[in-house]
């Protein structure tokens, strides 16, 4: 059985204390919302802080406020189940109801929060192993070592990101605000990430993510569609999201973001440029498909061969525009279990 390493566990009761007890601490600390990613991490050794800084009871950190037609905030300590089975994040942003409820298991996302989904770690064949299994393999720049085993000879560390909500929330236009002991600032989801596997977060160790704006429904149609190989419980190893408007019959705008391609959500630029002002015609969604599979980069380091979730990508992005292509559609959860 692998066991948590020592750590002193404080609890404030304020986002405020939260953020002095981070940057007293410093390097020796880490946030802790659900713990469904960490404490496993910290088990097998992938994290080793002296102090965890819990958000569990503060209650500033949870519930959903405001209103589809001027923007939803979504507290960062409102747990996945929630976020899921919120009755207007389900009716007009159907694709955030999808990511949430198709992260892990009913378990995990009745402790898992949206923040903690957001600053996931990045995942990869050869670090997501228990301490001995690194050791003998020979540990890698991500942890302990000092080389890439997937791609030797290569400066950074390609680790996935692997959030389910990060490229939802992406194509949705969505803000995250970020608390320090010294201020705050709001940052797009697009500006929250780097595409280095260790560095993945554009977000400074003492910030805490309060919260997530989504900006006014306004008419925009969403749409998640995630690949994995069981049923429940696995991260994906390939998430599409896409959020379009329709004005009478043609798309006025959209977005596609892909994750679990890289080390940060991918935009497909062109691919969604490609709709402006086209009817979802076959055609149409056959040519955006093609071009979305163009950023879709897999390494060979999680779950499936890199090239077969190349190829789904095309599959998935087309499935996800044809979900949204009908009157009224609003794309829900569409999950593809090979
Ligand atoms: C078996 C298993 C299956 C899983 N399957 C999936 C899956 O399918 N999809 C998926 O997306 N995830 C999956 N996960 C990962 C995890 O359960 C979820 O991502 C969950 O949402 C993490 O939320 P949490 O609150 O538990 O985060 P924690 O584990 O508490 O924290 C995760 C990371 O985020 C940081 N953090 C947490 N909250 C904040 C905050 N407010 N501000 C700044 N930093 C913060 C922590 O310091 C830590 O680095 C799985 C995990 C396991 C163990
Ligand atoms: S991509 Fe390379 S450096 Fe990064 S976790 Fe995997 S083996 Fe380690």
């Amino acid at each position: 059985m692998m066991r948590l390493p020592e750590f002193t566990y404080l609890a404030p009761r304020t986002l405020g204390d939260a953020a002095k007890a981070l940057a007293e601490h410093g390097a020796d600390a880490m946030v802790v919302a659900g713990g469904t990613d960490l404490y496993p991490n910290m088990k097998r050794r992938q994290f080793e802080p002296k102090v965890l800084v819990g958000l569990r009871g503060i209650r500033e950190l949870r519930g959903v406020r405001g209103s589809a037609p001027e923007g939803l905030t979504i507290g960062a300590g409102t747990t996945l189940s929630a976020v899921a089975a919120h009755p207007e994040v389900g009716a007009r942003y159907p694709a955030l109801a999808a990511a949430a409820g198709l992260v892990s298991s009913p378990q995990l996302r009745n402790m898992g929060t949206l923040g903690g989904n957001v600053c996931v770690d990045t995942r990869c064949n050869y670090y997501n192993q228990s301490f001995e299994w690194r050791k003998a393999v020979g540990f890698c720049m991500k942890k302990d070592g000092d080389i890439c085993l997937v791609a030797p000879g290569s400066p950074r560390c390609w680790a996935v990101s692997s959030s389910d909500t990060a490229p939802v929330l992406w194509s949705l236009g969505a803000t995250v605000r970020l608390v320090a002991a010294t201020g705050e600032r709001t940052v797009p989801v697009s500006g929250l990430y780097r595409d280095d596997g260790i560095a993945y977060l554009a977000k400074q160790r003492d910030e805490i993510l309060a919260d997530v704006t989504l900006p006014p429904a306004d008419g925009w149609k969403s749409a998640y569609l995630k690949l994995r190989r069981r049923g429940s419980f696995d991260f994906p190893v390939l998430g599409v999201a896409v959020a379009l408007r329709l004005r009478g019959g043609r798309v006025g705008g959209a977005r596609i973001v892909l994750g679990a391609v890289a080390s940060t959500p991918r935009p497909a630029e062109s691919a969604a440029a490609a709709l402006a002002g086209e009817r979802l015609t076959p055609e149409v969604i056959a040519r955006v498909a093609d071009l979305a599979a163009g950023p879709s980069k897999p390494l060979d380091n999680t779950d499936f061969t890199h090239p077969y979730r190349k190829k789904m990508t095309r599959v998935l992005v087309a499935r996800a525009l044809r979900s949204l292509a009908g009157p009224g559609a609003g794309g829900g959860a569409v999950e593809e279990v090979a």
